[in-house]
């Protein structure tokens, strides 16, 4: 059995990246130098107002992608070595082992980032770059090699921890001093207008957000970025990491969100036009690589966190392309996505991400839980996250085994939802929509939550005669068919019934 065989079933193959050959790069004395993005949600989303915001967020995403990898080779450039010890730069992050042990450098580049932050972006996010010395033994030797990744981590996390607290001190913003609010770029509201209403940062997201949905192959780090690292400046190549999915609107740039909204239901007569926004993540990824052999070697490490990676980076954006292509990717690497869509597309698309990913890896403790959150394009998107980040929250409180995904205001495990979706979905797509009586599907939902509380009263056993009666009342006789399901699902599944019940509504309201 091959190495990739351990982790991943054979047919993601494709997404196992060229294996780095790791010990011509060993030398008795290394320096180990990880950067992390920070302060990614601020980044990305605060101060932003909905109406341009699909013209951004995505450009944003990729900048921080695009910076790591700038920073990461700027680096390289400052100890004076060859960028083949760059080991990876992926998701806001990058590894660096340098033969070159000078750590002021690495001391000064730090100092010029936080600059530019502080200058550009006020600081709310930026890019810490801890190190630490080590040795040869430490990639050969099997112990070794998880005690270094237990201190790297360990170094990068107090690290975030006295960022925190230097970003407290600086408060005070002493940039941009006398701007008047006319005089306000229109889309982040915060740094001063220069020229078509936006600020020189914005208008380069603008440009990149269009660059992306382009054939544009590469783009220059200074020139096109606006990154600012002294003189260097860098040929970036925009490949399908970078990217990613993004449907493209009419002017050519990124589908407003607004857009993605009334592109709800297309295949049907009616329905609700509204955004579906959804966040994922693996669940207990930290505890699994603890447990596992993951950080046993460098072999291992390097190549179970890119093909994870490049799974949710490469191999998920490019089925959206093929078959949801009413999709917008906000983020998608390392062990998470965050995507918005049309509400209908954003569902189909859950529950194809949840089965690929159980088909992906071999491990059944690696799961992947969901919070999904269904809402009128208006809505502000930094709220939007948020409260999606809290749904995936819940679904990751269900039970210690996760593997959740929390949809129109319940919580429930994958597999039940599933079963129940499954067996409900097969009697209700024979029902006519002429024949379909929203008065009869509301009162099911009346009855699931009657069903939710049984235990507590007994009274509200009630509901199974209702089903009868509210059945006979409303509905043709000739889909009877619906019935033992439906008192079967209601009384097993309340809450996945409820699931199933709303999305079956809102694709049949006017
Ligand atoms: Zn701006």
């Amino acid at each position: 059995m091959s190495k990739f065989e351990k982790y991943f079933t054979k047919e993601f193959a494709h997404l196992k990246e060229k294996d780095i050959q790791i010990e011509p790069l060993l030398k008795s004395e290394m320096l180990l130098i990880s950067g992390d993005f920070y302060g990614i949600q601020k980044f990305i989303f605060e101060r932003l107002n909905t109406k341009n915001a699909s013209k951004v967020i995505r450009a944003k995403s990729a900048f921080i992608q695009l910076f790591t990898v700038a920073l990461a080779q700027y680096i390289c450039q400052k100890l004076n070595i060859d960028e083949k010890y760059i080991l990876t730069t992926n998701a806001g992050k990058f590894e660096i082992l340098s033969p070159n042990m000078e750590s002021n450098v690495v001391e000064k580049v730090q100092e010029l980032v936080n600059d530019y932050f502080i200058k550009k972006f006020y600081g709310l996010s930026g890019v810490s770059i801890c190190y630490t010395p080590c040795k040869k033994e430490d990639f050969l030797e099997k112990t070794k090699y998880k005690q270094l990744r237990e201190k790297i981590a360990n170094i990068v996390e107090e690290k975030k921890f006295k960022k925190l607290n230097l970003k407290n001190q600086n408060a005070i913003l002493s940039y941009n001093n006398n701007i008047a609010n006319q005089t306000l770029c229109k889309i982040c509201n915060i740094r001063k207008i220069e020229h078509d209403e936006k600020c020189d940062i914005c208008s380069m997201f603008v440009k990149l957000g269009k660059d992306l949905v382009s054939n544009k192959e590469y783009v220059w780090s200074k020139k096109d970025l606006l990154i600012d690292l002294e003189n260097f400046d860098t040929k970036i190549m925009l490949n399908a990491k970078i990217k990613s999915y993004i449907l493209k609107g009419e002017h050519d740039d990124p589908i407003d969100f607004e857009h993605l909204a009334k592109n709800s239901c297309k295949d049907l007569d009616t329905g609700v036009q509204a955004l579906g926004i959804l966040k994922a993540d693996v669940d207990g990824m930290g505890k699994f690589i603890k447990n596992s052999d993951i950080t046993d070697s460098f072999e291992n490490f390097d190549l179970f966190s890119k093909t994870l990676d490049n799974f949710f980076s490469i191999y998920i954006p490019s089925k959206m392309k093929e078959n949801f292509s009413d999709t917008y990717t906000v983020f998608a690497g390392g062990d998470d996505l965050f995507l918005v869509g049309s509400w209908d597309v954003i569902l189909e698309l859950a529950r194809f991400i949840h089965d690929e990913f159980s088909k992906f890896v071999v491990s059944k403790e690696l799961t992947i839980s969901f919070g999904i959150a269904i809402a009128n394009p208006s809505t502000p998107i930094s709220y939007l996250a948020e409260h999606t980040e809290h749904l995936l929250e819940a679904s990751k409180a269900i039970d210690d085994k996760k593997d959740a995904i929390s949809l129109f205001r319940e919580t429930v495990k994958w597999k039940t939802y599933l079963s129940t979706f499954n067996t409900l979905n097969l009697v209700f797509k024979d029902i006519k929509t002429e024949d379909t009586k929203t008065a009869f599907l509301y009162r099911l939902l009346d009855l699931c939550d009657m069903s939710k509380l049984v235990k507590q009263d007994p009274i509200n056993n009630m509901w199974k005669s209702k089903l009868v009666y509210s059945f006979v009342r409303n509905m043709d006789k000739k889909y009877t068919n619906i019935l033992h399901p439906l008192n079967e699902m209601i009384e097993k599944y309340p809450q996945e019934t409820k699931m199933f019940l709303s999305e079956f509504i809102y694709k049949r309201r006017d």
